[in-house]
Protein backbone atom coordinates (compact mmCIF):
# COMPACT_ATOMS: atom_id res chain seq x y z
CA UNK A 1 0.00 0.00 0.00
CA UNK A 2 3.00 2.09 1.01
CA UNK A 3 4.81 1.30 -2.46
CA UNK A 4 2.05 2.42 -3.78
CA UNK A 5 0.80 5.72 -2.63
CA UNK A 6 4.55 6.70 -3.13
CA UNK A 7 4.38 5.74 -6.75
CA UNK A 8 1.45 8.18 -7.01
CA UNK A 9 3.15 10.83 -5.38
CA UNK A 10 5.98 10.30 -8.16
CA UNK A 11 3.63 10.34 -11.52
CA UNK A 12 1.74 13.46 -9.48
CA UNK A 13 5.08 15.40 -9.27
CA UNK A 14 6.49 13.89 -12.43
CA UNK A 15 2.97 14.91 -14.28
CA UNK A 16 3.05 18.38 -12.66
CA UNK A 17 7.08 19.31 -13.11
CA UNK A 18 6.06 18.70 -17.10
CA UNK A 19 3.11 20.56 -17.43
CA UNK A 20 4.82 22.94 -15.35
CA UNK A 21 8.00 23.17 -17.66
CA UNK A 22 5.47 23.02 -20.89
CA UNK A 23 3.99 26.13 -19.14
CA UNK A 24 6.61 28.24 -18.84
CA UNK A 25 8.33 27.56 -21.93
CA UNK A 26 5.33 28.15 -23.74
CA UNK A 27 4.89 31.62 -21.94
CA UNK A 28 8.87 33.06 -21.84
CA UNK A 29 10.33 30.68 -24.34
CA UNK A 30 10.92 30.30 -28.55
CA UNK A 31 9.44 27.25 -30.52
CA UNK A 32 12.80 25.11 -29.79
CA UNK A 33 12.61 25.06 -26.52
CA UNK A 34 8.81 24.62 -26.10
CA UNK A 35 9.02 21.26 -28.34
CA UNK A 36 12.00 20.37 -26.01
CA UNK A 37 9.78 21.14 -22.93
CA UNK A 38 6.79 18.98 -25.36
CA UNK A 39 9.18 16.21 -25.71
CA UNK A 40 9.91 16.38 -21.63
CA UNK A 41 6.42 15.75 -20.95
CA UNK A 42 5.94 13.25 -24.00
CA UNK A 43 9.25 11.49 -22.22
CA UNK A 44 7.64 11.50 -18.51
CA UNK A 45 4.47 10.08 -19.80
CA UNK A 46 6.17 7.43 -21.38
CA UNK A 47 7.90 6.47 -18.32
CA UNK A 48 4.79 6.39 -16.66
CA UNK A 49 3.55 3.96 -18.99
CA UNK A 50 6.30 1.77 -18.87
CA UNK A 51 6.57 2.12 -15.15
CA UNK A 52 2.75 0.78 -14.88
CA UNK A 53 3.32 -2.04 -17.88
CA UNK A 54 6.04 -3.68 -15.79
CA UNK A 55 4.43 -3.49 -12.72
CA UNK A 56 0.92 -4.89 -14.09
CA UNK A 57 2.98 -7.94 -15.36
CA UNK A 58 4.60 -8.47 -11.93
CA UNK A 59 0.97 -8.70 -10.77
CA UNK A 60 -0.30 -10.63 -13.00
CA UNK A 61 2.83 -13.20 -12.59
CA UNK A 62 1.89 -13.29 -8.85
CA UNK A 63 -1.75 -13.50 -9.73
CA UNK A 64 -1.21 -16.57 -12.19
CA UNK A 65 1.40 -18.38 -9.71
CA UNK A 66 -1.66 -17.67 -6.73
CA UNK A 67 -3.97 -19.34 -9.08
CA UNK A 68 -1.58 -22.11 -9.49
CA UNK A 69 -1.14 -22.71 -5.82
CA UNK A 70 -4.68 -22.66 -5.26
CA UNK A 71 -5.06 -25.36 -7.92
CA UNK A 72 -2.66 -27.32 -6.15
CA UNK A 73 -4.54 -27.12 -3.12
CA UNK A 74 -8.06 -27.84 -4.59
CA UNK A 75 -6.66 -30.81 -5.65
CA UNK A 76 -4.90 -32.30 -2.72
CA UNK A 77 -8.42 -31.52 -0.89
CA UNK A 78 -10.21 -33.05 -3.65
CA UNK A 79 -8.29 -36.14 -3.21
CA UNK A 80 -8.86 -36.09 0.89
CA UNK A 81 -12.52 -35.28 0.13
CA UNK A 82 -12.53 -38.58 -1.81
CA UNK A 83 -10.42 -40.39 0.84
CA UNK A 84 -12.83 -39.34 3.60
CA UNK A 85 -15.81 -40.25 1.28
CA UNK A 86 -14.14 -43.81 0.81
CA UNK A 87 -13.67 -44.02 5.00
CA UNK A 88 -16.78 -42.86 5.49
CA UNK A 89 -18.54 -45.66 3.24
CA UNK A 90 -16.39 -48.13 4.51
CA UNK A 91 -17.05 -46.93 8.20
CA UNK A 92 -20.98 -46.94 7.49
CA UNK A 93 -20.84 -50.37 6.00
CA UNK A 94 -18.87 -51.52 9.05
CA UNK A 95 -21.89 -50.04 11.23
CA UNK A 96 -24.45 -52.02 9.15
CA UNK A 97 -22.73 -55.05 9.09
CA UNK A 98 -22.00 -55.28 13.08
CA UNK A 99 -25.95 -53.63 13.88
CA UNK A 100 -26.37 -56.86 11.97
CA UNK A 101 -24.70 -59.14 14.14
CA UNK A 102 -27.56 -58.28 16.70
CA UNK A 103 -30.04 -59.90 14.27
CA UNK A 104 -27.98 -62.76 13.65
CA UNK A 105 -27.60 -63.42 17.05
CA UNK A 106 -31.43 -63.11 17.50
CA UNK A 107 -32.19 -65.26 14.48
CA UNK A 108 -29.77 -68.37 15.56
CA UNK A 109 -31.58 -68.06 19.19
CA UNK A 110 -34.88 -68.75 17.53
CA UNK A 111 -34.40 -72.12 16.34
CA UNK A 112 -32.39 -75.18 16.67
CA UNK A 113 -33.24 -77.16 13.93
CA UNK A 114 -30.11 -77.42 11.75
CA UNK A 115 -31.49 -76.56 8.61
CA UNK A 116 -33.10 -72.97 9.86
CA UNK A 117 -29.49 -72.38 11.44
CA UNK A 118 -27.47 -72.97 8.43
CA UNK A 119 -30.37 -71.01 6.24
CA UNK A 120 -29.53 -67.77 9.03
CA UNK A 121 -25.60 -68.28 8.42
CA UNK A 122 -25.54 -68.53 5.12
CA UNK A 123 -28.04 -65.85 3.98
CA UNK A 124 -26.27 -63.35 6.23
CA UNK A 125 -22.98 -63.53 4.89
CA UNK A 126 -24.20 -63.81 1.51
CA UNK A 127 -25.87 -60.19 1.78
CA UNK A 128 -23.73 -58.30 4.71
CA UNK A 129 -20.36 -59.42 2.58
CA UNK A 130 -20.98 -60.20 -0.81
CA UNK A 131 -24.03 -57.85 -1.46
CA UNK A 132 -25.96 -61.18 -2.84
CA UNK A 133 -23.31 -61.12 -5.64
CA UNK A 134 -21.41 -64.66 -6.59
CA UNK A 135 -22.13 -67.51 -4.26
CA UNK A 136 -22.40 -68.86 -0.58
CA UNK A 137 -21.67 -72.37 -0.17
CA UNK A 138 -21.85 -73.99 3.67
CA UNK A 139 -20.27 -77.57 4.09
CA UNK A 140 -20.27 -79.57 6.50
CA UNK A 141 -18.05 -82.00 8.55
CA UNK A 142 -19.16 -85.82 8.21
CA UNK A 143 -16.83 -87.10 11.17
CA UNK A 144 -18.05 -90.84 10.17
CA UNK A 145 -16.91 -90.37 6.71
CA UNK A 146 -14.22 -87.54 7.39
CA UNK A 147 -14.89 -85.80 4.03
CA UNK A 148 -17.04 -82.62 4.00
CA UNK A 149 -21.09 -82.31 2.94
CA UNK A 150 -22.07 -79.31 0.85
CA UNK A 151 -25.52 -78.76 2.77
CA UNK A 152 -26.25 -75.22 1.47
CA UNK A 153 -25.75 -73.13 -1.50
CA UNK A 154 -27.04 -69.80 -3.01
CA UNK A 155 -25.44 -68.76 -6.40
CA UNK A 156 -26.47 -65.62 -8.24
CA UNK A 157 -26.61 -66.98 -11.35
CA UNK A 158 -27.24 -71.22 -12.66
CA UNK A 159 -23.79 -72.37 -12.37
CA UNK A 160 -23.45 -76.29 -10.93
CA UNK A 161 -21.39 -76.69 -7.65
CA UNK A 162 -19.40 -80.07 -8.59
CA UNK A 163 -17.28 -80.01 -5.68
CA UNK A 164 -20.05 -80.54 -3.31
CA UNK A 165 -17.63 -82.68 -0.97
CA UNK A 166 -15.05 -79.47 -0.96
CA UNK A 167 -11.85 -79.02 -3.27
CA UNK A 168 -8.06 -77.70 -2.45
CA UNK A 169 -9.46 -74.48 -0.90
CA UNK A 170 -11.92 -76.07 1.45
CA UNK A 171 -9.21 -78.83 2.35
CA UNK A 172 -6.32 -76.04 3.27
CA UNK A 173 -8.71 -74.24 5.67
CA UNK A 174 -9.67 -77.49 7.36
CA UNK A 175 -5.43 -78.82 7.52
CA UNK A 176 -5.15 -75.26 9.01
CA UNK A 177 -8.14 -74.83 10.46
CA UNK A 178 -7.87 -71.14 9.69
CA UNK A 179 -9.40 -68.60 7.84
CA UNK A 180 -8.44 -68.04 4.18
CA UNK A 181 -8.82 -65.32 2.02
CA UNK A 182 -7.73 -65.23 -1.83
CA UNK A 183 -7.61 -61.91 -3.37
CA UNK A 184 -6.68 -63.22 -6.98
CA UNK A 185 -6.07 -66.96 -7.45
CA UNK A 186 -3.89 -66.74 -10.81
CA UNK A 187 -1.49 -64.82 -8.48
CA UNK A 188 -2.06 -66.87 -5.17
CA UNK A 189 1.42 -69.03 -4.84
CA UNK A 190 -0.57 -71.21 -2.55
CA UNK A 191 -2.45 -73.07 -4.72
CA UNK A 192 -1.23 -74.64 -8.09
CA UNK A 193 -4.47 -73.56 -10.01
CA UNK A 194 -3.12 -76.24 -12.81
CA UNK A 195 -3.62 -79.27 -10.15
CA UNK A 196 -7.04 -81.29 -11.50
CA UNK A 197 -8.46 -80.32 -7.72
CA UNK A 198 -9.06 -76.54 -8.96
CA UNK A 199 -9.91 -77.38 -12.00
CA UNK A 200 -13.69 -77.72 -11.90
CA UNK A 201 -16.42 -75.54 -13.67
CA UNK A 202 -16.60 -72.40 -11.21
CA UNK A 203 -12.78 -71.40 -11.24
CA UNK A 204 -13.64 -68.38 -8.78
CA UNK A 205 -10.95 -65.21 -9.00
CA UNK A 206 -11.48 -64.26 -5.28
CA UNK A 207 -12.75 -66.27 -2.48
CA UNK A 208 -13.58 -65.91 1.33
CA UNK A 209 -13.41 -69.13 3.80
CA UNK A 210 -14.16 -69.73 7.46
CA UNK A 211 -13.99 -72.75 9.48
CA UNK A 212 -16.82 -73.17 12.26
CA UNK A 213 -14.74 -74.45 15.33
CA UNK A 214 -16.50 -75.50 18.45
CA UNK A 215 -14.51 -76.82 21.50
CA UNK A 216 -11.47 -77.94 19.06
CA UNK A 217 -14.15 -79.68 17.38
CA UNK A 218 -14.45 -78.47 13.86
CA UNK A 219 -18.09 -78.73 12.24
CA UNK A 220 -18.15 -77.23 9.35
CA UNK A 221 -17.42 -74.31 6.71
CA UNK A 222 -18.23 -71.27 5.45
CA UNK A 223 -17.14 -70.07 2.07
CA UNK A 224 -17.92 -66.94 -0.08
CA UNK A 225 -16.62 -66.71 -3.82
CA UNK A 226 -16.34 -64.72 -6.58
CA UNK A 227 -15.11 -63.82 -10.31
CA UNK A 228 -13.94 -60.55 -9.72
CA UNK A 229 -10.55 -60.40 -8.48
CA UNK A 230 -9.79 -58.13 -5.52
CA UNK A 231 -13.46 -58.58 -4.37
CA UNK A 232 -12.98 -59.21 -1.09
CA UNK A 233 -11.07 -57.60 1.37
CA UNK A 234 -9.30 -58.60 5.02
CA UNK A 235 -12.18 -56.55 6.71
CA UNK A 236 -14.66 -59.26 4.94
CA UNK A 237 -12.75 -62.08 6.13
CA UNK A 238 -12.41 -60.61 9.92
CA UNK A 239 -16.28 -60.33 9.28
CA UNK A 240 -16.92 -63.72 8.02
CA UNK A 241 -14.51 -64.88 11.13
CA UNK A 242 -16.70 -63.45 13.42
CA UNK A 243 -20.19 -64.79 11.91
CA UNK A 244 -18.48 -68.27 11.88
CA UNK A 245 -17.52 -67.90 15.52
CA UNK A 246 -21.23 -67.28 16.66
CA UNK A 247 -22.41 -69.60 14.13
CA UNK A 248 -20.39 -72.53 15.37
CA UNK A 249 -21.93 -72.28 19.01
CA UNK A 250 -25.32 -72.43 17.13
CA UNK A 251 -24.39 -74.79 15.06
CA UNK A 252 -23.49 -77.19 17.75
CA UNK A 253 -26.45 -76.97 19.53
CA UNK A 254 -28.55 -77.80 16.34
CA UNK A 255 -26.65 -80.81 15.65
CA UNK A 256 -26.71 -82.01 19.46
CA UNK A 257 -30.79 -81.04 18.92
CA UNK A 258 -31.04 -83.54 15.70
CA UNK A 259 -28.96 -86.10 17.09
CA UNK A 260 -31.49 -85.98 20.43
CA UNK A 261 -34.57 -85.87 18.53
CA UNK A 262 -32.97 -88.52 16.10
CA UNK A 263 -32.50 -90.83 19.56
CA UNK A 264 -36.05 -90.30 20.31
CA UNK A 265 -37.91 -91.39 16.97
CA UNK A 266 -35.49 -94.19 15.99
CA UNK A 267 -35.03 -97.61 17.81
CA UNK A 268 -31.14 -98.27 19.09
CA UNK A 269 -31.33 -101.65 17.17
CA UNK A 270 -32.96 -101.85 14.51
CA UNK A 271 -32.89 -97.92 13.42
CA UNK A 272 -35.98 -98.19 12.87
CA UNK A 273 -38.92 -96.07 13.69
CA UNK A 274 -40.37 -95.89 17.29
CA UNK A 275 -43.87 -97.08 18.03
CA UNK A 276 -44.97 -93.28 19.33
CA UNK A 277 -43.23 -91.22 16.58
CA UNK A 278 -44.86 -94.27 13.86
CA UNK A 279 -48.51 -93.64 15.22
CA UNK A 280 -48.13 -89.88 15.07
CA UNK A 281 -47.42 -90.01 11.59
CA UNK A 282 -50.42 -92.99 10.81
CA UNK A 283 -52.80 -90.58 12.17
CA UNK A 284 -51.73 -87.54 10.05
CA UNK A 285 -51.50 -89.65 6.74
CA UNK A 286 -54.76 -91.88 7.55
CA UNK A 287 -56.62 -88.45 7.98
CA UNK A 288 -55.15 -86.83 4.90
CA UNK A 289 -55.60 -90.40 2.66
CA UNK A 290 -59.15 -89.82 4.01
CA UNK A 291 -59.73 -86.57 3.49
CA UNK A 292 -58.33 -87.22 -0.88
CA UNK A 293 -59.96 -90.15 -1.06
CA UNK A 294 -56.84 -92.11 -1.33
CA UNK A 295 -56.07 -95.73 -0.35
CA UNK A 296 -53.46 -96.38 2.74
CA UNK A 297 -52.66 -99.85 4.15
CA UNK A 298 -50.54 -101.32 7.11
CA UNK A 299 -48.98 -104.57 7.40
CA UNK A 300 -48.33 -105.92 11.01
CA UNK A 301 -45.43 -108.69 11.12
CA UNK A 302 -44.66 -110.59 13.60
CA UNK A 303 -41.46 -113.18 13.36
CA UNK A 304 -42.83 -116.74 14.33
CA UNK A 305 -41.05 -118.74 16.89
CA UNK A 306 -38.59 -116.39 17.67
CA UNK A 307 -38.66 -117.17 21.37
CA UNK A 308 -37.70 -120.40 20.41
CA UNK A 309 -34.89 -118.91 18.42
CA UNK A 310 -33.67 -117.11 20.99
CA UNK A 311 -33.59 -120.26 23.37
CA UNK A 312 -31.44 -122.25 21.12
CA UNK A 313 -29.29 -119.61 19.17
CA UNK A 314 -28.82 -117.20 22.03
CA UNK A 315 -30.23 -113.25 22.39
CA UNK A 316 -27.46 -112.01 20.20
CA UNK A 317 -28.21 -114.25 18.17
CA UNK A 318 -31.80 -112.70 17.75
CA UNK A 319 -30.71 -109.68 17.51
CA UNK A 320 -28.99 -110.35 14.64
CA UNK A 321 -31.82 -111.24 13.23
CA UNK A 322 -33.99 -108.14 14.16
CA UNK A 323 -30.98 -105.86 11.91
CA UNK A 324 -31.49 -107.98 9.52
CA UNK A 325 -35.59 -108.27 9.32
CA UNK A 326 -35.48 -104.74 9.34
CA UNK A 327 -33.21 -104.24 6.37
CA UNK A 328 -35.02 -107.14 4.79
CA UNK A 329 -37.93 -105.07 4.79
CA UNK A 330 -36.61 -101.78 3.61
CA UNK A 331 -35.14 -103.63 0.88
CA UNK A 332 -38.12 -105.56 -0.46
CA UNK A 333 -40.45 -102.30 0.03
CA UNK A 334 -38.03 -99.86 -1.64
CA UNK A 335 -40.58 -98.92 -4.73
CA UNK A 336 -43.11 -98.21 -2.46
CA UNK A 337 -44.07 -95.44 -0.27
CA UNK A 338 -43.25 -96.70 3.25
CA UNK A 339 -42.74 -95.93 6.67
CA UNK A 340 -41.78 -99.10 8.57
CA UNK A 341 -41.37 -98.93 12.77
CA UNK A 342 -40.56 -101.59 15.45
CA UNK A 343 -43.78 -102.18 17.08
CA UNK A 344 -43.06 -104.37 19.93
CA UNK A 345 -40.42 -106.92 21.05
CA UNK A 346 -40.42 -108.72 17.43
CA UNK A 347 -43.25 -107.29 15.99
CA UNK A 348 -43.15 -104.66 13.34
CA UNK A 349 -45.75 -101.99 11.54
CA UNK A 350 -45.29 -101.03 7.79
CA UNK A 351 -47.57 -97.86 6.71
CA UNK A 352 -47.73 -98.07 2.97
CA UNK A 353 -49.10 -94.62 1.39
CA UNK A 354 -51.54 -94.86 -1.57
CA UNK A 355 -51.26 -98.64 -1.84
CA UNK A 356 -54.46 -100.31 -1.75
CA UNK A 357 -55.28 -104.10 -0.01
CA UNK A 358 -54.75 -106.06 -3.06
CA UNK A 359 -51.49 -104.19 -4.15
CA UNK A 360 -50.36 -104.46 -0.21
CA UNK A 361 -51.02 -108.15 0.24
CA UNK A 362 -49.08 -108.66 -3.32
CA UNK A 363 -46.52 -106.64 -1.13
CA UNK A 364 -46.54 -107.93 1.69
CA UNK A 365 -46.58 -111.91 -0.09
CA UNK A 366 -43.23 -110.89 -1.36
CA UNK A 367 -41.50 -109.75 1.72
CA UNK A 368 -42.35 -112.93 3.70
CA UNK A 369 -41.00 -115.12 0.65
CA UNK A 370 -37.94 -112.93 0.57
CA UNK A 371 -37.61 -113.15 4.62
CA UNK A 372 -37.80 -117.02 4.51
CA UNK A 373 -35.43 -117.37 1.46
CA UNK A 374 -33.07 -115.31 3.58
CA UNK A 375 -30.11 -117.66 4.99
CA UNK A 376 -29.00 -115.92 8.56
CA UNK A 377 -25.16 -116.78 9.10
CA UNK A 378 -24.08 -117.36 12.67
CA UNK A 379 -20.80 -118.28 13.63
CA UNK A 380 -21.22 -121.77 12.57
CA UNK A 381 -24.19 -122.41 10.93
CA UNK A 382 -26.87 -120.88 8.39
CA UNK A 383 -30.23 -120.07 10.10
CA UNK A 384 -33.44 -118.81 9.47
CA UNK A 385 -36.53 -117.41 10.35
CA UNK A 386 -40.26 -117.21 8.49
CA UNK A 387 -42.84 -114.14 9.21
CA UNK A 388 -46.87 -113.71 9.66
CA UNK A 389 -48.04 -110.64 8.46
CA UNK A 390 -51.44 -109.36 8.59
CA UNK A 391 -52.50 -106.75 6.19
CA UNK A 392 -55.60 -103.86 6.75
CA UNK A 393 -56.19 -100.88 4.43
CA UNK A 394 -57.99 -97.69 4.38
CA UNK A 395 -60.96 -97.40 3.53
CA UNK A 396 -61.90 -100.49 2.68
CA UNK A 397 -61.22 -101.99 6.21
CA UNK A 398 -62.45 -99.35 8.15
CA UNK A 399 -62.02 -95.60 8.13
CA UNK A 400 -60.30 -94.93 11.18
CA UNK A 401 -57.16 -95.24 12.08
CA UNK A 402 -56.88 -96.45 15.69
CA UNK A 403 -59.07 -99.50 13.87
CA UNK A 404 -56.80 -100.00 11.15
CA UNK A 405 -54.12 -101.21 13.64
CA UNK A 406 -56.51 -103.28 15.58
CA UNK A 407 -57.77 -104.79 12.17
CA UNK A 408 -54.21 -105.58 11.17
CA UNK A 409 -53.14 -107.16 14.09
CA UNK A 410 -56.37 -109.29 13.91
CA UNK A 411 -55.18 -110.16 10.05
CA UNK A 412 -51.79 -111.27 11.79
CA UNK A 413 -53.38 -113.39 14.38
CA UNK A 414 -54.89 -114.92 11.98
CA UNK A 415 -51.98 -115.65 9.90
CA UNK A 416 -50.26 -117.61 13.38
CA UNK A 417 -53.66 -119.28 13.42
CA UNK A 418 -53.39 -120.66 10.33
CA UNK A 419 -50.23 -122.20 10.80
CA UNK A 420 -47.72 -119.22 10.47
CA UNK A 421 -45.09 -117.83 7.74
CA UNK A 422 -48.58 -116.37 5.97
CA UNK A 423 -49.63 -113.29 4.62
CA UNK A 424 -53.68 -112.71 5.79
CA UNK A 425 -56.68 -109.84 5.98
CA UNK A 426 -59.37 -109.75 7.77
P1 LIG B 1 -45.15 -116.56 17.75
O1 LIG B 1 -44.82 -117.29 16.54
O2 LIG B 1 -46.43 -116.90 18.35
O3 LIG B 1 -45.00 -115.10 17.55
O4 LIG B 1 -44.06 -117.00 18.81
P2 LIG B 1 -42.94 -116.14 19.43
O5 LIG B 1 -42.00 -117.03 20.17
O6 LIG B 1 -42.30 -115.30 18.42
O7 LIG B 1 -43.73 -115.19 20.38
P3 LIG B 1 -43.52 -114.80 21.89
O8 LIG B 1 -44.36 -113.57 22.12
O9 LIG B 1 -43.78 -115.96 22.76
O10 LIG B 1 -42.00 -114.46 22.04
C1 LIG B 1 -41.46 -113.26 21.55
C2 LIG B 1 -40.00 -113.34 21.82
O11 LIG B 1 -39.31 -112.26 21.21
C3 LIG B 1 -39.66 -113.30 23.26
C4 LIG B 1 -38.40 -112.44 23.36
O12 LIG B 1 -37.32 -113.17 23.87
C5 LIG B 1 -38.12 -112.11 21.94
N1 LIG B 1 -37.64 -110.73 21.86
C6 LIG B 1 -38.35 -109.62 22.05
N2 LIG B 1 -37.55 -108.55 21.92
C7 LIG B 1 -36.30 -109.00 21.64
C8 LIG B 1 -35.03 -108.36 21.38
O13 LIG B 1 -34.90 -107.16 21.40
N3 LIG B 1 -33.99 -109.19 21.12
C9 LIG B 1 -34.11 -110.52 21.09
N4 LIG B 1 -33.03 -111.23 20.78
N5 LIG B 1 -35.28 -111.13 21.32
C10 LIG B 1 -36.37 -110.41 21.59
MG1 LIG C 1 -45.03 -111.12 19.08
MG1 LIG D 1 -43.47 -113.88 17.38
Amino acid sequence: MRQKSARKTIYIYLAGLSILILLISSIFFRQRIQLGALFIFAAANALILIIELRSFSSKSYQAQALIENCQVQVNILNVENAKSKELAASLKSRITRYDNLKKIIEDLNRSLVLDSVVDVLTQAVYSLISARKGSALFFLVNKQAQKLELIRSIKEDDEVILAKDGDTFDQWVLRHSAPLLIEDLKKDFRFDTDLPGTQDLRPPSSIISSPLISRNSLLGLLRLENSESGFFTQDDLRFLALVSDLGAVALENSLLFQKTQDLAIHDDLTRLYTRHYFLGRLNDEAKRCLRLDQHLSLMMIDIDFFKQYNDRFGHTAGDIVLKKIASLMKESLSELNFLISRFGGEEFLVMLSGLDKKKSLAAAETLRRRIEKEKISLRRQDTMVTVSIGVASIPFDTKDEDDLVLKADKAMYNAKQKGRNQVCCI
